[in-house]
């Protein structure tokens, strides 16, 4: 589940990486539509975090305007809508809106955004029901939780922040309660010429849109330009190995050509998808690495794990998602027989690298 978004752990990709081309100096202002093409419009929504904005994009369809990402359900977001609204989209229809996942930046207004035009959603099956069965306003950590945690190491009195989870309600306006379902190589049905492309691993089902025609690809957190996704094993489907399907989807994106305009859901666009995935790739590649050096001094657990690879103090939520990532990369290695694990006697797993990974 995204609070701050997910995306965002850490941020600490301050500079623009050289090795892309940004065609756009600088981002569009509060409320600015900046034109990318006639049939596209960018535009950015503030965030009260560390990752202080969300790209929207509004994409010309048959009939009108699609919008693509919604920003937050928060009076400010809301106000910049209602100012787009009675401004520059004044003439202009809204004739549905896409959501590339669940994640309360992505979607917190497709609620209110979808009522206030009259207007069906477009989003994948496993997003929606996502966000719709995620529980919301816990009084109490589940034992299922409890355990989760108790096996990654954390500790036992820090147990009731991890509720932060659960605490987002305000973030995001109600769902509507129909939705058009999208699937893996639909042809969008507002417009056929973007192609539905599914990313898995930051979340469940996570759809972007390709035109072909156009050289766009609206790439949602799926490819960002200059922070790592984040992914996460979650308390809620602890078995998971994220990892595995990020990097599957990684390699699909791999074949994005170098003049596709990547339209990212935070950062600037930029064109070079094929050298942002080959970073991406080696950033994991050396996160293993760092890890399996770790486990070969010492067993540890994956809070323990945190500890190393994130040194700086983190807040409640970012440590949710500190541990998600460490979680991610040790399930990972571990299904791989890079890492061998075993339940102490105190029920922590802990994590040592095998022989045949420990450098000599
Ligand atoms: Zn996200």
């Amino acid at each position: 589940m995204s609070k701050t978004e997910a995306a965002s752990l850490p941020v600490r990709d301050v500079a623009y990486d050289a090795s892309l081309f940004y065609p756009y100096g600088h981002p569009p202002g509060r409320g600015e539509l900046v034109e990318i093409t006639p049939d596209i419009k960018w535009l950015r929504m503030p965030m009260p975090y560390a990752l202080d904005h969300v790209n929207v994009y509004l994409v010309r369809v048959p009939g009108g305007w699609m919008i693509v990402d919604t920003g937050l359900n928060s009076p400010v977001t809301r106000g910049i809508w209602e100012e787009l609204c009675d401004g520059p989209l004044r003439k202009e229809k809204v004739v549905g809106v896409h959501c590339t996942h669940y994640h309360v930046d992505h979607l917190g207004l497709a609620g209110y955004l979808t009522e206030r035009w009259r207007v069906p959603l477009f989003m994948t099956y496993e997003e929606y029901y996502t966000l719709r069965g995620w529980p919301e306003g816990l009084d109490a950590v589940p034992w299922q939780h409890a355990e989760f945690f108790q096996r990654a190491g954390f500790p036992r009195e820090l147990l009731a922040q991890t509720l932060v989870m659960f605490e987002f309600g305000w973030e995001i306006a109600p769902l509507p309660l129909s939705f058009v379902r999208l699937q893996e190589r639909d042809s969008h049905p507002l417009n056929g010429e973007w192609q539905v492309m599914v990313g898995r691993g930051h979340s469940p089902e996570h759809a972007m849109l390709f035109s072909k025609r156009k050289k766009v690809l609206i790439s949602g957190d799926q490819l960002l330009p200059t922070i790592s996704t984040n992914v996460s094993v979650s308390v809620m489907n602890p078995e998971d190995d994220p990892l595995s399907h990020w990097l599957a989807s990684l390699e699909r994106l791999a074949a994005i050509p170098d003049d596709v305009l990547v339209l990212p859901g935070h950062g600037l666009p930029f064109y070079g998808a094929r050298r942002r995935v080959a970073e991406l790739q080696a950033h994991h590649r050396q996160r293993f690495q760092m890890i399996m050096d770790a486990c070969a001094e010492r067993e540890l657990s994956a809070y323990e794990l945190v500890k190393v690879l994130y040194p700086a103090p983190l807040g409640d939520f970012d440590l949710q998602l500190a541990l998600g990532e460490c979680l991610a990369h040790l399930r990972y290695l571990a299904r791989r027989g890079r890492l061998e694990n075993r339940l102490d006697g105190e029920g922590v797993n802990r994590y040592r690298s095998t022989p045949l990974t420990i450098k000599r």
